[in-house]
């Protein structure tokens, strides 16, 4: 018997089923499906006929029913419950499976409970199965059902009854299968029904796919998942627009549809920055140099963009980036010049310093170079120095502020500039920013000589020859050949020639003989040569062997006996070299020595020119001749002991003119004043320091006889400072007296003693450098530290001179030392007299009992005290000129050291000041002398009482103290003892009042 559908189902009013309907309304939300499924079919989306096939005929039926859209409804049914050996198909139509090789289908049904049916029929089931058949076309239809595959046996979740149609409660199943890997285009599937009460209400065929997503600013497209269903698909992903990846970004897509498992990025390239998934370009002003920031930065200082997705920014006009710089850098410019460059001459070397510049341009690199310009003196023409010189670390590329620059010609005027750069100086045209300094060498003791080639070789005697030193640094005036057999360094023999060869005679035959040479000039001698082995010649086979002894005896002999005689030679003859004579040639001078007993005189030593037994040797070994025609006289400037002295012009052969003082000897000299005139240009003509009077040469050839020096604009000191008082800062005053002191140590260095050192013999040019002056009052400074004071008596000038010195004569570098502070008092006080009209007497007396001169107006505390420091009545610790110069280098490198001025109060102005107590003495008031010692309180009682002067003080006694209303005990005692003091200092005439 067939079923009645309704009466199987339940009557219905509506449309269609009452289950239907139950079901559609709870299926609406279903039909949102996951994005990451792909429908292949959804039968209840299809709008026609959904052309499915069932058979047989009354198997499968489709109810053909509408929602209230009137769109219809495929639902398939089938109920055959009460029928044996049921065998229904419903074959799909050809889904095409759009490239998936795995899908899933969706079956949503309901199936009747068979123990809800009347009578509990045994042949009721409550499956269906489900088959598919793959095909590339859709001519499958036809093929037999033992074709199909089983996809499996579908059981309801939930059947229904009757019952539950009655409380209108759908129990709808929902189960889905999965079928892959698929291989052809597409399939069919078929439902089989073998006897169930079954509503296939909605099949819904699908492949799952990962949708496609941009992470990471990588587009991952769609992809379908793999046929595995545990398959993870790699995909590579493409960057956005204007990313850039290093790697290709991948990504995995699980068989579920969800991408996993993220590798590599991309990153937004220069000049754009992420935002929300995407490259945007930095805005005008910002830049991004690199895909590995993050942001956009804002331009860094001296630089802009005005475009957008600007990956730099430029640099602003005159500032400059390097290659090696990074964007995010500031740009940058060449540095400012060095500053404060001092140099610090020692012979043919010189040490540069200066401190870095006052704007580095921005950056940290800034090195200097060191340019170096050989210099005429007279002519400002200036040549590159050339490769001889070499600097210390090096010339280029310094990291520090100094260097030092050696093997520089002698006596030579050089210009060095010191240069900045740093990384951008390259990139910018503009001009090189040094600052320069100007010096001129010292005169240096000779280079060591190279090259010595033996000549002739006997049998007792080798002669050799040998070339200048390099750098002769003066005019060579002898070379001095030590020469002694090997391994017998000991007794070894001196020769000085002033060839350029020599003979070596006396020695044994078949020996060995080591040679050392070295060159003197008027600066000293210079290093020995390294040593130089020759060997003399065997004897003759017809020599006895007795005889070939000989000259071992004889040198033995000669050496003993010779240095007796050298000994004795060298105190008594009073040569400068004391060497005993063994004359060669009248160009050779030997000497012997053994066990080193003599010692040779020691390099750049000054040399008395009274030591010469023809004074006019010695002017001409230290002074040039000058053709009076090459002199052109000017002006009387000044007069001097000898003579007048002039100004006037200096042209030498194949040199520029220049300016040149001119001191002249007066006619109807006696030989005596000739001589003493010219011992002047002897001793100046030693010397070569900037800080001392430099000699051109003198004219004793024809009349008058002239001593031609450099020309100091400024003249005298003293009298240049009494003309500008007040006119010059402490430093430019400092600058002179360290001048001064560095003229002085150049002196005392070479053991010459001044012994009139003042400020009228200390000259100044026009750019206020000073240098020492008037050799006329020295003395030599012997090796013996006694000989000092046995010399030619003289005026000595009490003010300038060091107590020692006064007293019995001892006239010393530290004696020097002591007229280098008053100079310095003169210096500050503007070429105030010292002492000022105090006697002589008085000077000596008040000096000798420790009061010294008080401190000048206005005068740095620092410079007071090295003062008082020269003035230390112990000559030994007085400081060395070395020191002086030192520490006032210090004070110049350091202003503000010099703020600090002698305390008003403490500056007794016009009186002596006791060495050590400054503050005591006398005073000019009675306000000025209460005051000082603390006793102000009582002025009013002293001036009413009539002690309104100085003088009138002195005469005040205890008694008059008590009367004036001085009760105190210790004020008493505080105002009798300055008294006291006051009255000493007046007995002994020390206090001009
Ligand atoms: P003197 O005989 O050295 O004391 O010189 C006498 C004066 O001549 C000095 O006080 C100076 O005013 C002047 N005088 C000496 N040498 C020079 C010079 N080189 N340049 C300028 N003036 C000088």
């Amino acid at each position: 018997m067939p079923w009645d559908w309704p009466g199987l189902w339940g009557s219905s009013r509506v449309r269609g089923p009452l289950w239907i309907w139950i079901w559609l309304s709870s299926t609406l939300p279903f039909l949102c499906i996951p994005i990451n499924e792909v429908n292949l079919l959804d039968s209840r989306t299809v709008m026609g006929d959904l052309g499915w096939i069932a058979y047989p005929k009354n198997g499968w039926e489709e109810i053909g029913e509408v929602d209230e859209n009137y769109a219809p409804i495929h639902t398939y049914q089938v109920c055959k419950v009460m029928e044996q050996n049921q065998n229904n198909w419903l074959l799909t139509s050809w889904i095409s499976n759009e490239g998936a090789s795995r899908i899933f289908i969706e079956l949503k049904f309901t199936l009747r409970d068979c123990n809800s049916l009347p009578g509990g029929l045994g042949t009721c089931k409550e499956t269906f199965n489900m088959y598919y058949f793959e095909s590339d076309d859709e001519d499958g239809r036809n093929i037999r059902e033992n074709q199909y595959i089983k996809i499996d046996t579908i059981a309801a979740d939930e059947s229904f009854t009757e019952l539950d149609l009655g409380d209108r409660v759908m129990k709808l199943n929902t189960e889905v299968r999965d079928v892959g890997p698929l291989m052809r285009k597409g399939f069919y599937l078929a439902f089989q029904d073998v006897g169930a009460c079954i509503a296939l209400v909605s099949v819904r065929v699908y492949y799952k796919k990962c949708p496609s997503v941009v992470r990471n600013l990588v587009i991952f497209p769609d992809t379908i998942t793999g046929a595995d269903s545990s398959q993870l698909l790699e995909v590579s992903g493409s960057c956005v627009n204007y990313s850039i990846t290093e790697e290709p970004p991948k990504m995995h897509c699980s068989a579920e549809g969800e991408w996993l498992v993220p590798i590599g990025k991309c990153m937004c390239k220069e000049g754009y920055e992420e935002k929300n998934n995407t490259c945007q370009g930095c805005r005008p002003g910002f830049f991004k140099a690199s895909p590995q920031s993050q942001t956009c930065s804002k331009c860094p200082p001296h630089s802009y963009s005005h475009e957008k997705a600007s990956a730099s920014c430029v640099c602003e006009e005159n500032y400059y980036r390097r290659e090696s710089d990074p964007p995010t850098m500031a740009c940058t410019r060449p540095p400012s010049a060095p500053r404060n460059a001092i140099s610090n001459i020692n012979e043919t070397s010189v040490f540069l310093e200066w401190t870095p510049p006052a704007d580095t341009g921005g950056r940290k690199d800034v090195s200097y170079n060191i340019v170096c310009k050989k210099c005429n003196s007279h002519s400002s023409l200036c040549e590159e120095c050339g490769s001889h010189v070499r600097y210390l670390p090096q010339q280029n590329s310094l990291k520090n502020t100094s260097v030092m620059v050696v093997d520089l010609l002698a006596h030579t005027n050089y210009t060095f500039e010191v240069e900045a750069e740093n990384g951008v100086s390259d990139l910018s045209p503009s001009a090189r920013q040094y600052v320069s300094v100007n010096v001129t060498t010292n005169q240096a003791a000779p280079s060591p000589i190279s090259i010595v080639k033996k000549g002739k070789i006997a049998k007792n005697s080798i002669s050799l020859s040998w070339q200048e030193p390099d750098r002769p640094n003066g005019i060579i005036l002898e070379y001095e050949i030590k020469y002694f057999e090997k391994d017998q360094e000991t007794s070894y023999t001196i020769i000085k020639s002033r060839e350029t060869e020599i003979t070596a005679d006396g020695l044994k035959p078949s020996s060995p003989y080591i040679f050392q040479i070295r060159a003197r000039t008027a600066a000293g001698y210079g290093s020995f040569s390294r040593r130089f082995e020759f060997e003399t010649s065997p004897v003759s086979v017809a020599a006895s062997s007795d005889q070939s002894q000989i000259p071992i005896i004889a040198v033995s002999v000669t050496v003993g006996v010779i240095l007796l005689a050298v000994v004795v030679g060298f105190f008594l003859s009073g040569r400068r070299c004391g060497y005993s004579k063994a004359k060669q040639d009248p160009e050779e001078e030997k000497m012997h020595f053994h066990n080193g007993h003599i010692k040779l005189p020691g390099v750049k030593t000054y040399i008395d020119p009274h030591t010469y037994e023809d004074p006019n040797q010695a002017v001409h070994e230290f002074a040039k001749e000058i053709d009076a025609s090459c002199i052109t006289i000017e002006r009387v400037i000044g007069a001097g002991e000898f003579g007048e002295v002039c100004s006037g012009r200096l042209k030498l052969p194949g040199k520029r003119e220049f300016a040149v003082a001119i001191k002249t000897l007066k006619v109807g000299y006696t030989e005596k004043q000739r001589r003493d005139f010219l011992g002047e240009a002897s001793i100046m003509g030693q010397f070569d320091h900037p800080n001392i009077i430099h000699l051109e040469g003198v004219v004793t050839k024809s009349k008058p006889v002239m001593i031609v020096t450099e020309y100091m604009e400024n003249g005298s000191l003293d009298t240049f400072l009494k003309k500008n008082d007040g006119q010059f800062t402490v430093i430019q005053l400092v600058g002179m007296l360290r001048g001064i002191a560095s003229g002085m140590k150049y002196l005392s260095d070479m053991g010459y003693v001044h012994r009139d050192l003042a400020a009228r013999n200390i000259l100044i040019n026009s750019n206020l450098v000073c240098k020492v002056s008037d050799f006329g009052l020295s003395r030599i400074l012997e090796d013996d530290p006694e000989a000092a004071y046995t010399t030619r008596g003289g005026k000595i000038p009490i003010r300038w001179t060091a107590p020692e010195a006064i007293a019995f004569r001892k006239f010393t570098s530290a004696s020097d030392v002591w007229s280098y502070g008053i100079v310095m008092w003169e210096v500050m006080s503007y070429g105030e007299r010292p002492y000022w009209e105090m006697t002589n007497q008085d000077v000596i007396k008040a000096v000798e009992e420790g009061y010294r001169l008080p401190s000048p107006m206005d005068c740095p505390a620092a410079l007071y005290q090295l003062m008082l420091d020269c003035w230390r009545k112990d000559r030994n610790s007085r400081p060395k000129f070395e020191e002086i110069v030192s520490m006032l280098d210090k004070l110049i490198r350091n202003p503000s050291s010099l703020k600090t001025l002698v305390n008003a109060s403490n500056r007794v102005s016009n009186l002596l000041v006791e060495h050590n107590c400054l503050g005591t003495g006398a005073y000019r008031s009675v306000s000025e002398w209460l005051e000082a010692i603390k006793m102000g309180r009582y002025l009013e009682a002293f001036v009413q009482n009539g002690y309104s002067s100085m003088d009138t003080v002195t005469q005040v006694t205890l008694e008059d103290l008590r009367r004036l209303g001085v009760t105190l005990a210790g004020h008493q005692k505080k105002i009798m003892n300055s008294i006291q003091e006051i009255r000493v200092q007046l007995v002994n005439g020390m206090v001009p009042l």
